[in-house]
């Protein structure tokens, strides 16, 4: 590891489990140089009901135990008062809202009150959905609450299930936020991008080409047991050799900013572009299972499938809009030429059949 290694890199189980689970994986992962935060979680949100919720208070003594016995400092998700005055009273360096929290203001605020005075980091998780402005709300609220040490986790955006992310990385949310405060360190969160083992080292190699600044990576010592996200977690030793086989942007990019005007590589912007084209096709995609249920409702009130008229009122339409976006009005009209023709052959098939 290089002497000036500027990456904030968070590992540790989704969940506290026991002592003897919280004391190993720390020791492991102490001795990864690159690691310089321990987290686990004590509060799990889960999304449904009966499924472990997390060891709660009792974990508290086993996280601040790891921050008293190791050089790591410790970090824990607070989504209401009483877990951030818990956190206060047992000395957890760092404090993180998860993603289904920073999707309420009212909470968010909560925690902000709760905090003030305190020295204490605070992690915002994007929100569960696509919403830059309620991201950016929840690091303003703690931002004017006084907390100084702010960083943001990037983990992804609901993604549709079946597909290649549990959370879609969306990249260009982050990207936008960052271009809004370029000295807020945003750092990410593959794992719950992913929801699965494979793919990890790809993925945080492609966070790192994009030079965010650093990466929280869900870490347990018998993974396939894990209480909760079983799929995702790495043992320590994967995560050294996750860590070690990464190659890092020699310019600390909190100086730099996430995606430097000067300093763009083409890897990174292709690693921009890739997702983008991807999120193309699904959209087409979600096009086109609607032309069909239109090309239905044709068929049964016997109505034609071609109507001049209504593509020209769309064109139209959308030419204005495409010039408020910069874009060219003619480009537009071309493509969308092509997509109207498709939608025409697919329909004029159903109602033929
Ligand atoms: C977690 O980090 O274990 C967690 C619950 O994450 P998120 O809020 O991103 O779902
Ligand atoms: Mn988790």
């Amino acid at each position: 590891m290089k002497e000036n290694f500027s990456k904030i890199i968070i590992a540790g189980p989704c969940s506290a489990e026991s002592k003897d689970q919280m004391i190993s994986t720390a020791k492991n992962i102490e001795r990864i140089q690159e690691v310089s935060f321990f987290r686990a979680g004590l509060w799990k949100p889960r999304t449904r009901p009966n499924l472990f919720e997390g060891v709660g208070e009792k974990g508290l003594k086993w996280l601040q135990e790891i921050g008293q016995q190791t050089r790591l400092k410790t970090t824990t998700e607070v989504a209401k008062t009483i877990h951030v005055e818990k956190c206060l009273e047992y000395n957890i360096d760092a404090l993180w809202i998860g993603a289904r929290t920073t999707v309420s203001p009212f909470s968010v605020q909560e925690i902000a009150e709760s905090l003030k005075g305190t020295k204490k980091t605070v992690l915002v998780k994007n929100p569960v959905n696509e919403d830059l402005s309620l991201w950016m709300g929840a690091l303003e609220r703690l931002d004017k609450a006084g907390i100084k040490k702010i960083i943001a986790i990037h983990r992804g955006f609901t993604a549709p299930p079946g597909g290649a992310y549990r959370n879609n990385p969306l990249w260009h949310i982050p990207l936008e936020l960052k271009d809004r405060c370029p000295k807020l360190p945003i750092i990410c969160d593959p794992s719950h991008m992913l929801g699965k083992r494979e793919g990890l080292q790809k993925l945080s190699q492609e966070s790192m080409d994009l030079g965010f600044d650093g990466l929280m990576i869900e870490t347990h010592p018998c993974p396939q047991k894990a209480l909760s996200d079983s799929k995702q977690q790495i043992t320590p030793e994967d995560l050294k050799t996750l860590l070690h086989n990464l190659t890092y942007n020699s310019v600390p990019s909190r100086d730099q900013g996430i995606l430097p005007q000067h300093d763009t590589s083409l890897k990174a912007l292709r690693n921009l572009i890739e997702p983008l084209d991807q999120e193309l096709l699904e959209i087409l995609q979600k096009r086109m299972s609607v032309v069909k249920k239109i090309a239905h409702i044709k068929k049964a009130s016997k109505l034609d499938v071609f109507q001049r008229q209504r593509m020209e009122e769309l064109i139209k339409k959308l030419e204005v809009c495409a010039q408020k976006k910069g874009l060219d009005k003619k480009y537009i009209r071309n493509l969308y030429k092509i997509i109207h023709n498709e939608s025409v052959n697919r329909q004029t098939e159903i109602i033929n059949v």
